[in-house]
């Protein structure tokens, strides 16, 4: 029920960690992040219960190293509680790692065409069904993630904040937004991803609110905002005066 996500130069997981433990009054039954350290394949590690186990399972971030990640809690909508169905998740290939907050309505449809194709499910969540679709138009058409994330976006219908890696993109994260809360943060050189304020607000208080159907590219120099169509679109950074 949580999203953190940073790219910058700092290590990644231990600040993933300390932005989900000021998103845990939004409740959740498990944890996870994904870490990018360079080129190398994604580390993914979770864990069911309190972020706590996490955090201890991760060394405190220090076991999985790296710049670029996603953190997530979660408050299982579509399949038990488990590590198993904990979030990140990803394509087979490692292609696309993502994390999600919300409903996929139509995600039994989709699933059924995805399984057409000859995708294969390791766990019972609409999220991962998501995950899978954006690996399939990022293939299809051998476009750019944000083209692969707007074909996806356009074919689901529900509610969701999602962050997403690409292996092609180390040191990027995509997001995507309806109906569930986002906002992302700029600091120095780096720049973050949450549900709400309080997860960042240490870091930095310059923050873009992304709109409803709106995509971003995330990365540590720069947010580029796009609209459904895939153009670029232009907003406005705000500063937070209140403190958490
Ligand atoms: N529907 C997703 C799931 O059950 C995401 C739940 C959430 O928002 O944490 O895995």
């Amino acid at each position: 029920c949580g999203i953190v996500g940073y790219v910058g130069s700092q290590q990644a997981a231990p600040i993933l960690l300390d932005g989900l433990s000021k998103l845990e009054y939004r409740g959740y039954d498990s944890a996870g992040l994904a870490v990018r350290n360079g080129t190398e394949e994604t580390e993914v590690i979770k864990a069911k219960g309190r972020l706590k186990v996490l955090f201890e399972k991760t060394n405190g971030g220090a076991a999985v190293p790296g710049t670029c990640g996603i953190g997530h809690t979660r408050w299982a909508t579509h399949g038990e509680p488990s590590e198993n169905n904990a979030h990140p998740h990803m394509s087979d290939d490692g292609n696309v790692v993502a994390v999600h907050n919300g409903i996929i309505e139509n995600y039994q449809e989709l699933k059924n065409k995805l399984l057409r194709k000859g995708y294969t499910f390791y766990s019972e969540t609409d999220t991962e069904v998501a995950v899978k679709l954006i690996d399939y138009y990022y293939k299809k058409y051998e476009g750019t993630p944000v083209d692969a994330i707007n074909h996806s976006l356009v074919r689901i219908r529900g509610s969701y904040a999602l962050a997403v890696m690409f292996k092609d993109y180390p040191e990027e994260i995509y997001v995507a937004r309806k109906d569930s809360p986002m906002i992302l943060g700029v600091g120095d050189g780096e720049s973050f991803i949450a549900s709400d304020v309080p997860a960042i607000l240490k870091y930095t208080r310059n923050v873009y609110y992304i709109g409803n159907l709106e995509m971003a590219k995330v990365s540590k120099e720069e947010i580029t905002f796009y609209n459904l169509d895939g153009e670029e679109i232009q907003k406005e950074m705000k500063t937070i005066e209140w403190d958490a």
